[in-house]
């Protein structure tokens, strides 16, 4: 029993001394930068460190600027689609996403489940959802101010049209993530870019293009074939979309 206590006696003491050898290095650097900096300019230096928490703080509520080129690529969206309105596509934007932080918070996909607008974004919220879940993360968007919209990019080929919106917005973030940088009692400032797509043509929209996944609701099979109003797989029913319309195909935080 003597040799135990004895051994561990000897450990506590190896402890002690290691963190006063510590404590000690510390000291001589405080004093040695202390001898170099001048007492006052040490002073500084504790501003300076939270001067950059400050301004770390400053740009993460400052508002974020929209990446676009409306004004030069409306008139050609408006000549491949005479009905086109700008404001109703940016209205679009900012109702999809309040509804994908809705899913996101609450980690609940049947709010947008039957949305039609939102066909092409579920199965990639979903995969979100249930990552969330798997590693116990939780996210809230409290207070969403939509600030401003602008169409960052247009491209027109092989039957379908895409349409890419940048939306500048803030809102106060809370988060357990590991990868978000957060100040829980400060306004966020972000941006996110949105991408409509509208198909025009099925026939040249083939399964070669798989940037747009649609899976059957009953078994998860891929649909091929956005046209058609059976599953292949399993013979469901396959509600049958609208594909002449904008319609979100995914959304992106791009600024953090
Ligand atoms: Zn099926």
């Amino acid at each position: 029993m003597g040799s135990v206590m004895g051994f561990l006696l000897s450990i506590l003491g190896g402890l002690i001394g290691f963190l006063l050898a510590i404590g000690i290095i510390i000291l001589i650097i405080y004093f040695k930068i202390r001898s170099v900096v001048g007492k006052a300019q040490m002073k500084e230096l504790g501003h300076a460190i939270s001067n950059a928490k400050n301004l770390q703080m400053e740009a993460y509520s400052r508002d974020k600027h929209v990446v676009g080129m409306t004004s030069l690529l409306e008139p050609r969206i408006r000549h491949d689609f005479p009905e086109f309105n700008k404001d109703l596509l940016f209205s679009i934007t900012e109702k999809n996403l309040r509804k994908i932080f809705n899913c996101i918070e609450s980690k609940d996909i049947s709010i947008v489940e039957d949305d039609q607008d939102m066909y092409y974004v579920i199965p990639h919220l979903e995969e979100q959802i249930e990552d969330m879940k798997s590693n116990k993360i939780e996210e809230k968007f409290d207070n969403i101010v939509f600030n401003k919209n602008a169409i960052s990019a247009y491209s027109n080929d092989n039957g379908r049209a895409t349409i890419k919106v940048s939306t500048s917005l803030s809102y106060y973030y809370y988060t357990n993530r590991k990868d978000k940088n957060v100040f829980s009692d400060v306004k966020k400032a972000t941006r996110y870019t949105s991408e409509f797509v509208y198909v025009y043509d099925e026939t040249k929209f083939e399964s070669k293009q798989v940037a747009i996944m649609v899976h059957c609701k009953n078994c998860n099979a891929p649909i091929r074939n956005l046209g058609v109003s059976y599953c292949e797989y399993c013979m469901a029913p396959v509600e049958r979309i609208n594909l002449k319309a904008w319609k979100m195909a995914s959304y992106k935080e791009d600024y953090n």
